[in-house]
């Protein structure tokens, strides 16, 4: 058996096209949605997450605007843009790109972002929402991990899942949006006794630990659903053997470029399970895709609407 694959760039892209409607119609009844982002200094990687996101921002209409403030930045002074951005109305969506210079409080920092316009959903008042089951900001990554499920078809309700990983941006948030959807939820972590046997329990295993391939076929059940979150880059020439071996595609552009992404599950993974996302062009195009939805959301619930349901009422 070969498993279904789930594909993350159409997904991502049939909410795009949602969103993009959504939001000529609301810029035509004069909300037109705003994202604020701020990045602090000249990390790479943040470099090129920022410009993804302001140029998804703009090829959906919503207006955007970016901040950059340098490097030596205090935290005084960072709080300061955000209490700004708070107060300015046409601003619905505030991003803090992380990671922060080690001179700032980061949680100071996040903590002093307006929960209405949290789009990151890792505010406490958010975080709270969520899992008191209240309309409220959800972090990107794991509310695009349920539009895959959801919009895949996979049964959630009544099915056993396991999350391996529990961090505050990824597997707590997945965890708790799938007992909202009425899984039986097992979450696991470093210490998790006998990882194998649970993971082989769950019709539906979410693996967002960091560590490349580290889920092999023996974690996986026979036809599970297998959701990808990692994102590993395999630079080791004896290691993208390892995975990839007679993949021509992959050995092309590891080639080229010298290095290839990896998730943490195995590719052989793709053998038994029943469905399963790729890396990349699984659950990474949906991330930029939620915090477009989010920044929508986030117009709305300022202004106390009650719209039709669309992609920004269900997540
Ligand atoms: P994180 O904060 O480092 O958390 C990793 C989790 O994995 C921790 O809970 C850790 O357990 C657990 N873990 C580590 N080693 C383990 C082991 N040997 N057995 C069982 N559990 C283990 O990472 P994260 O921010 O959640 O990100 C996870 C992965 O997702 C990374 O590859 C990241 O790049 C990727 N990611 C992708 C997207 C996307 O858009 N696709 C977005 C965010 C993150 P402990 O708590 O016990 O330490």
């Amino acid at each position: 058996m070969t498993a279904r694959i789930l594909d993350g760039n159409k997904i991502a892209s049939d909410i795009k096209g949602e969103l993009a409607t959504e939001i000529k119609s609301m810029s035509a009844a004069g909300v037109r949605p705003g994202l604020a982002v701020i990045l602090v200094g000249n990390n790479p990687a943040s470099e090129i997450y920022v410009r993804g996101k302001v140029k998804t921002s703009e090829e959906l209409g919503l207006y955007s605007e970016k901040h950059t403030p340098p490097a030596s930045i205090t935290t005084q002074e960072l709080l300061s843009l955000v209490r700004s951005l708070n107060e300015r109305d046409e601003i619905d969506g505030i991003l803090v790109q992380l990671p922060l210079p080690s001179q700032i409080d980061a949680k100071k920092v996040l903590m002093a972002v307006d929960p209405a316009k949290d789009v990151d959903g890792f505010h406490p008042v958010n975080v709270g929402f969520l899992s008191t089951q209240r309309p409220g900001l959800i972090p990107c990554t794991p509310a695009g991990i349920m539009e895959i499920l959801k919009r895949s078809g996979i049964t959630i309700e009544g099915q056993a899942a396991a999350v391996v990983g529990r961090s505050d941006i990824v597997g707590k948030p997945t965890a708790m949006l799938l007992i909202n959807a009425n899984a039986t939820v097992t979450v696991c972590h470093s210490r998790t006794r006998d990882l194998p046997a649970v993971c082989r329990a769950a019709d539906i295993l979410v693996a967002a630990i960091g560590r490349a391939g580290m889920l092999t076929r023996d974690f996986v059940k026979p036809g599970a659903t297998v959701i990808d979150v990692g994102m590993n880059q395999v630079t080791d020439r004896s290691e993208f053997n390892r995975f990839f071996q007679g993949n021509q595609k992959r050995e092309q552009a590891f080639n080229t470029k010298g290095s290839t992404l990896i998730g943490d599950v195995h590719p052989e993974v793709a053998e038994i399970a029943g469905a399963i996302t790729p890396v990349p062009g699984g659950v990474g195009p949906l991330t930029i895709a939620m915090l477009m939805a989010n920044t929508v959301r986030a117009a709305k619930f300022r202004r106390g609407a009650r719209l039709p349901v669309t992609i920004t009422e269900r997540v």
